[in-house]
């Protein structure tokens, strides 16, 4: 297991930020972490790099206590925080050079500061200084501070929050590539990005674990016989006909030709409503069935509705 997370508790003041909340990371696996804003991610991630030291619970990176092996932890993560603070007024090879340096206890090391300048993207950039930068090049500077070491695990607080489209994919391409080998956890409130690159959810609601597995079980996870299924028919059909279907629990009506017809069933629905049309000699356009999508799960699991 790459980082192991057991009942993390954080409070601040009177207010539990992140209350008991365990999970594991295991080894080359990109983690999506999603919640509201305010939910604990951004806590759980402060913990996890050694950087706020939790009330209760434990954090271990490859079997390592966080707290009891500081220096050789800091070795170990790559952390991107969230708004991503960087020294505006240093250019961005002095500043990878410096943070390169910092690892090292003497100067920056040449070819490696260089090898991550090529890595980024940043070659162009190089000799600006980073308030100079757009937003897309500054998270590119933040990514390079966070991998210059090549540590085995990252963590990404809303890398790619403030992008604009196409810094977005550029950015998420290069997590994905410069991570190949990395345990990564990522939060972000892009559930795309989740679907895109992640290989497994973490879903936090007011400091707790609400779901956690693929995205894919996460919105299945709800109920697993029922079917909402889309169907346009060729002519206009009463409501009331398709209600009458063995199976069915609810028809909504898209236009007067398509329906959402939703029922809770073993068998595939589509099967009865072919029938049925076979039998009333009504023709099928289309028939498909609608999955329910992550943000559905997302918003479900954090508000109930
Ligand atoms: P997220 O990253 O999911 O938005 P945070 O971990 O930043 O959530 O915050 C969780 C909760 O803890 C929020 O209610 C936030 O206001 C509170 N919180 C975060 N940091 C502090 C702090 N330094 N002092 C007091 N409250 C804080
Ligand atoms: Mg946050």
């Amino acid at each position: 297991m790459s980082v192991a997370v057991k009942n993390l508790t954080k409070t601040y003041g009177n207010q539990k930020a992140v209350n008991n909340i365990s999970f594991e990371l295991r080894k080359s696996e990109i983690v999506g972490f999603i919640g509201p804003n305010g939910s604990g991610k951004t806590t759980t991630m402060k913990c996890i790099c050694g950087i706020l030291p939790p009330d209760n619970g434990s954090i271990e990176i490859e079997g390592k206590d966080v707290y009891a092996n500081m220096l050789t932890i800091k070795r170990m993560i790559g952390y991107l925080p969230e708004h991503n603070p960087l020294y505006t007024e240093m250019y961005v090879r002095e500043y990878l050079n410096y943070i390169d340096g910092i690892y090292n206890k003497k100067a920056g090391r040449k070819e490696r500061v260089d090898e991550i300048i090529e890595l980024t993207g940043l070659t162009v950039e190089r000799k600006k200084l980073i308030g100079q930068l757009s937003k897309g090049y500054r998270q590119r500077v933040g990514l390079a501070q966070a991998l210059i070491h090549n540590p085995p695990v990252l963590i990404l607080d809303e890398p790619t929050t403030g992008l604009d489209p196409n810094q977005l994919v550029e950015i998420r391409t290069m997590i994905s590539e410069l991570s190949a080998d990395k345990t990564v956890l990522l939060s972000t409130h892009i559930l795309q990005e989740v679907e895109a690159i992640c290989d497994r959810v973490l879903i936090i609601n007011q400091g707790e674990i609400v779901a956690d597995g693929s995205a894919e079980t996460i919105r299945k996870s709800k109920n697993k016989n029922e079917q909402t299924i889309y169907i346009e028919f060729n002519t206009s059909i009463k409501q009331e006909l398709l209600e009458e279907i063995e199976g069915i629990n609810k028809v909504q009506n898209v236009s007067v030709k398509e329906f959402l017809i939703a029922g809770n069933s073993k068998d595939d629905l589509r099967e009865k409503i072919f029938t049925f049309a076979t039998q009333n000699n009504i023709t099928i356009l289309t028939i498909r069935k609608v999955e329910e999508t992550l943000e559905q799960a997302f918003r479900k699991l954090t508000t109930g509705k």
